[in-house]
């Protein structure tokens, strides 16, 4: 059953609507597990869009076998994914830096509070984010060094490839993962793919791993496959590429393929004059797991980051 999360009023009588579908088992106990899944906060990111298509319509294709709650909820910033915007137009900001909200602030921020109440109490969230229209990632996991120990055993069932621990310093306090883990509703952030853009592939790998561990928690009982076995990258090295020079980037090896330390991964072009301004190294071996897709680059843009072996 469909539901508005909240609904705002807008400037000139149209609404901005936040909505979730609601699913649930044909016969209730009121003992059932509820597991949310969202996505669309930042609405240049549409991976997640399609993973919320596969999901209603595989649950829907054998509601049999739910035994838990489900809850999807494809656009946490409508009017962001509606016009192709990170943030939320007319506001300027970064809906995923306004978390957890509160009443009687700015609508955002209104928005914002009632989704974290909207999700408070759940058993898990899944917080579906795609990179940016910059960087294309591999399916992995981002968890924060302080909370790592309590999601590892949830990020580790999700079908994806990798899992990054962050440092304590880089964790953002103003994210929803933040403001759910805080109140005790375990929460992964998953970053796949590139904005603007559906990579089928890496979706139905997600939608996998998310009835995995929905059979887990007991909210699914259906068939599932075996979860693939992620890399943790606690106690790998992780390579940072940096653009040199201004130009136009174009990488010469695949994403998600393994490099050598000093193999050229791509040059930065300069058209102006017919030159090559950078030729563009691997900085150690291991795997490529992002690679830059958005191809004009400034002194310092992000090229690339290869992921370490073990250094055990
Ligand atoms: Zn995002």
């Amino acid at each position: 059953m469909v539901e508005t999360v909240v609904s705002v009023g807008l400037p000139v009588g149209e609404k901005l609507n936040v909505k979730k579908n609601v699913i649930k088992p044909m016969v209730l106990t009121g003992k059932e597990k509820r597991v949310c899944i969202v996505t669309g906060t930042h609405g240049d990111e549409l991976e997640g869009q399609y993973v919320c298509y596969e999901l209603n319509r595989l649950i829907e294709e054998h509601l049999e076998y739910l035994t838990g709650i489900v809850e999807i909820y494809p656009a946490l910033n409508p009017l962001g994914v509606d016009s192709i915007t990170r943030g939320v137009p007319g506001f300027d900001l970064d809906m995923n830096r306004i978390f957890p909200g509160g009443e009687g602030i700015s609508a955002p921020e209104y928005v914002a509070h009632k989704i974290v109440e909207s999700i408070k109490g759940a058993d898990l969230c899944i917080d579906i984010h795609a990179s940016n229209i910059f960087l294309r990632e591999i399916p992995q996991v981002r968890v924060s060094e302080g909370t790592a120990d309590r999601l590892l055993p949830y990020a580790k069932r999700l079908n994806v490839d990798y899992i990054w621990v962050h440092a304590a310093a880089t964790v953002l306090e103003s994210t929803l993962a933040h403001s759910l883990n805080t109140i005790g509703v375990p929460t992964l952030v998953v970053e796949m793919g590139v904005g603007m853009r559906i990579t089928e592939g890496f979706c139905h790998q997600l939608v996998d791993g998310i009835f995995a561990l929905m059979k887990d928690l007991d909210v699914w009982a259906g068939e599932v496959i075996t979860p693939k076995q992620p890399i943790v990258s606690r106690d790998r090295e992780v390579g940072f590429v940096n653009a040199g020079r201004p130009g136009i980037f174009l990488p010469c090896v695949p994403h998600w393929n393994d490099v050598k330390k000093g193999e050229m991964i791509g040059r930065i072009l300069n058209p102006l004059e017919g030159k090559v301004e950078e030729e563009v190294y691997a900085p150690i071996d291991g795997l490529l797991f992002t690679l830059r897709e958005y191809p004009v680059v400034s002194p310092g843009s992000l090229l690339a980051r290869v992921l370490g072996g073990d250094r055990s």
